[in-house]
């Protein structure tokens, strides 16, 4: 290529006098996928850890029936507090009966999924989960995953960042790892019943079953009291002319103590305003749509990320930032915080809400931003 087209048709890390065109050896695809990468705003500054990383680069484990793949403190590691998961699971596969030490909150991405659970009183739990719908297990508890009719793929998300779904407690793996003697022991039946035990299985396929009523076995101990799904589409959204959202935690989704989240819609051209959160650390999954976010460290760091499907991104506890925009879709995101109650403050709200003089002392801000602020009327997420 010559190098006036070059420079015609590929980015370049130039802005305002600054910089210089990239004639090496470069990613080209990812340098137009980050524009915010290759050419910050000027307002960014100083160094900052990493804050993204896309479900496209990591590792994915295949399997007959599915596959899941990870991100984890080992992918983006000033994730610490939380852990994603992308599983996709074809008709009547299984996810395991298992157990882990974290907290694990779904969402459904596409198709439907029969969760199950028994619970340390042997109280029983199963239900179907379309597209949109939650599920939380609490740490320790058992449960199991599996596809219906048409398949599906969803998030999970765990309340540790070292979380690896490669190192959950398998039924399998446990009865590949208990010598048959004790197994006849445990069973009251000969050693010879445990012939066939596979080992390790984690994801395998199977065929879909039956409707749940024919699929319920009854327990001494009844069904539970705790519902461990949400129908997050069926609560009415906060909206604005911007975009809406949808926010669930312990308040609406009691089992639900360990994680707090919303989902949440920017319409072209609008943003999520400037906030932070005053709880916990932001764990994010864009689900469609392109967007930029800024995040403000303190201390004159500020570093900008963008963000479209499949990726994860990740802010600071009480770190600033917004979520704009920058496609020509409805931009969609899930937000994601360990913690039993969902809080956002807004930076309007807080200035609208303080003393104009105390404010103007602080920044001297144009007479229409003041009178703007005076008829500011920020919706209160959470409430
Ligand atoms: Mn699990
Ligand atoms: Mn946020």
């Amino acid at each position: 290529m010559a190098l006036t087209d070059f420079l015609t048709h590929t980015p370049q890390p130039m802005v305002d006098g600054k910089g210089a065109t990239d004639a090496g050896p470069r990613n080209i695809a990812r340098d137009r996928q980050n524009p915010d990468i290759l050419v910050p705003p000027q307002t960014d500054h100083g160094t900052l850890p990493n804050m993204r990383f896309s479900f496209s680069d990591a590792h994915n484990r295949l399997e007959t029936g599915g596959w899941a793949r990870e991100v984890t403190v080992r992918e983006l590691p000033i994730a610490t507090k939380m852990a994603g998961v992308n599983m996709r699971l074809e008709p009547g596969a299984i996810r395991e009966l298992h157990w882990h030490t974290e907290a694990e909150w779904a969402y459904m991405i596409v198709g439907s999924a029969r969760v199950t659970v028994v619970d340390q009183n042997g109280q029983t739990f199963a239900d179907d989960v379309c597209v949109g719908d939650l599920w939380y297990f609490p740490p320790g508890i058992p449960h199991s995953i599996q596809a219906l009719g048409e398949g599906c793929e969803f998030l999970l998300v765990f309340d540790n960042g070292e979380m690896s779904e490669n190192s959950t407690f398998l039924i399998s793996d446990w009865f590949a790892h208990t010598s048959k003697d004790i197994l006849a022991a445990n069973f009251g039946v000969p050693a010879s019943e445990f012939d066939n035990v596979p080992k390790e299985l984690y994801i395998f396929p199977s065929t879909v079953p039956g409707p749940l009523s024919t699929q319920q076995v009854p327990s001494p101990q009844g069904p539970s009291s705790v519902k461990y799904t949400h129908k997050l589409m069926e609560q009415q959204p906060i909206a604005t002319a911007s975009g809406k959202v949808r926010i669930v935690d312990s308040h609406n989704f009691p089992i639900s103590q360990r994680i707090a989240a919303a989902l949440v819609e920017v319409e072209p051209g609008a943003m999520r305003e400037m906030h932070w959160h005053p709880n916990d650390d932001e764990w994010d999954y864009y689900l469609e749509g392109e967007g930029r976010v800024t995040v403000f460290a303190s201390g004159g760091k500020a570093r900008t990320f963008d963000f479209r499907a499949g990726d994860v991104g990740y802010i600071p506890f009480a770190m600033g930032h917004y979520v704009q925009n920058t496609g020509t879709t409805t931009l969609r995101f899930i937000e994601v915080f360990r913690s039993s109650y969902y809080a956002d403050v807004s930076l309007k709200q807080w200035m609208a809400l303080t003393p104009p003089d105390l404010l103007q002392a602080h920044l001297h801000l144009g007479d229409a931003a003041m009178a703007s602020l005076s008829k500011t009327k920020v919706p209160v997420f959470g409430k």
